[in-house]
């Protein structure tokens, strides 16, 4: 019991990114939280999904000390260390001037992995973290004493009554839909193109290739020592029956304009619309929405995580604030800084987006696009090497 009488300050429903990353944010300052996973421990250490953190991301990691969860990976400036192979041709990304010693660089970490380091973590530091929690369910948010409801691994009801409830269970989670339809609004924009995304079993190098060609956007990206994923831009009606092992690793070469040598067996493959979609406000009375529950941003952007580790930090600090200080100024405007930095992140991500794919196939935006799109390219690239004659 807190002192509040309550069984914990905060549940936290959902066990990925945003909601361990909260979880040991809260523990490491002595915050009472439980966080409520549905899946087993062993499924979500082996799902596979994002592979780069960027700058801020681990900026945020570092400031509270967490920087473990992401050490011994891969850093480099994200976007000036990858090659970029425009219709064949290797271009550099402009560099940013930035010579802050103090700047932090981004890491190629495979989201499995900073989940698996999240969870050691935790666990090690005393956290209580339930795996195999079913059929969650959030009541009462909009008073002072919420309660989530669920069945534990053996099959047992349990109530657990709380301050607050972090809503940290992705975009396909029950938290969000505690927020009545006539306050939640939704916005979403659609590319009106996917990506083939496709993990293999053979690793990168370089770590990251990014192309663009006119038969589409292309790339592959490090998952580690002995994996890497594979985009390939298609057609939002393709279905993965289109794309057989053959065809990606071959669409693959025709993008990169060049051989293709590191190749293994493809272990699984889905067609992902590209689209960004926010949800507001990000709370609802108690309930607070923290990273896929409550938008997604392009994975052009590589910016999920990202995204995930703002709003945890945010949570974590208002918290924090209204638990020792009895102050609740960060808490109220919790949604306006998330949604505001969300707004901010969907605005570059959609110009990353529209540029990369629209430089490329002109059967999506047409000519006029693909030539606006590759000015706006340039202005990114270094110039390009003059041809000897
Ligand atoms: C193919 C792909 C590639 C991507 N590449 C990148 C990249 O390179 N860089 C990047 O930054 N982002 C990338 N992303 C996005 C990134 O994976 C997400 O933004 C990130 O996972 C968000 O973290 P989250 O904790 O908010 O949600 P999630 O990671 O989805 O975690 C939610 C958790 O809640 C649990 N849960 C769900 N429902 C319930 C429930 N009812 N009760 C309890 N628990 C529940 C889930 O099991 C899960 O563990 C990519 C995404 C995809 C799909």
């Amino acid at each position: 019991m807190t002192e509040t009488g309550r069984d914990t300050t905060v549940v936290i429903v959902g066990g990925g990114v945003a909601g361990l990353t909260l979880g040991n944010f809260l523990l490491g300052k002595g915050i009472g939280c439980v966080v409520l996973e549905k899946h087993s421990r062993d499924y979500v250490e082996q799902r596979q999904r994002a592979g780069a953190l960027d700058a801020n991301g681990v900026r945020v990691l570092n400031e509270w000390g967490l920087g473990e969860a992401v050490e011994g990976y891969s850093h480099g400036d994200s976007d000036a260390g990858v090659p970029l192979l425009i219709d064949g041709e290797e271009r550099q990304w402009r560099m940013g001037g930035g010579d802050d010693e103090d700047e932090v660089d981004g890491a190629f970490c495979p989201q499995q992995i900073l989940v698996r380091n999240l969870i050691r973590i935790f666990l090690r530091d005393g956290g209580d973290l339930r795996f195999g929690a079913q059929d969650v369910s959030l009541h009462d948010v909009d008073t002072e004493q919420p309660t989530v409801r669920y069945r534990d691994a053996d099959g047992s009801s349990r109530t657990l009554t709380c301050d607050f409830v972090a809503g940290s269970d992705g975009f396909r989670g029950v938290s969000r839909t505690a927020v009545p339809d006539d306050v939640l609004t939704s916005s979403t924009y659609e590319f009106g193109y996917a990506w083939l995304s496709a993990m293999t079993q053979a690793p990168a190098d370089p770590l990251a290739v990014l192309a663009v060609h006119s038969r589409g956007f292309a790339a592959r990206i490090t998952r580690g020592p002995h994996a890497s994923r594979l985009y390939l831009q298609c057609p939002l009606t393709d279905t993965v029956e289109q794309w057989p092992d053959e065809r990606i690793w071959n669409e693959l070469e025709a993008r990169f304009g060049r051989p293709v040598e590191s190749r293994g067996p493809i272990t699984s493959r889905q067609v992902v619309p590209l689209r960004g979609v926010v949800f507001s406000p990000m709370r609802h009375g108690r309930l607070y929405l923290l990273g896929d529950a409550a938008h997604l941003i392009s994975p052009m952007s590589a910016e999920g995580m990202s995204l995930a580790l703002h709003d945890a930090d945010a949570l974590a600090k208002a918290v924090v604030r209204q638990v020792e200080k009895n102050d609740s100024t960060l808490l109220d405007s919790y949604s306006d800084t998330c949604l505001n930095h969300t707004w901010e992140r969907q605005a570059s991500a959609v110009r990353m987006t529209q540029t990369m794919h629209d430089s490329g196939d002109t059967t999506y935006e047409g000519e006029f696009r693909k030539q606006i799109a590759r000015k706006n390219l340039e202005t990114m690239l270094e110039p390009a090497a003059p041809h000897a004659s």
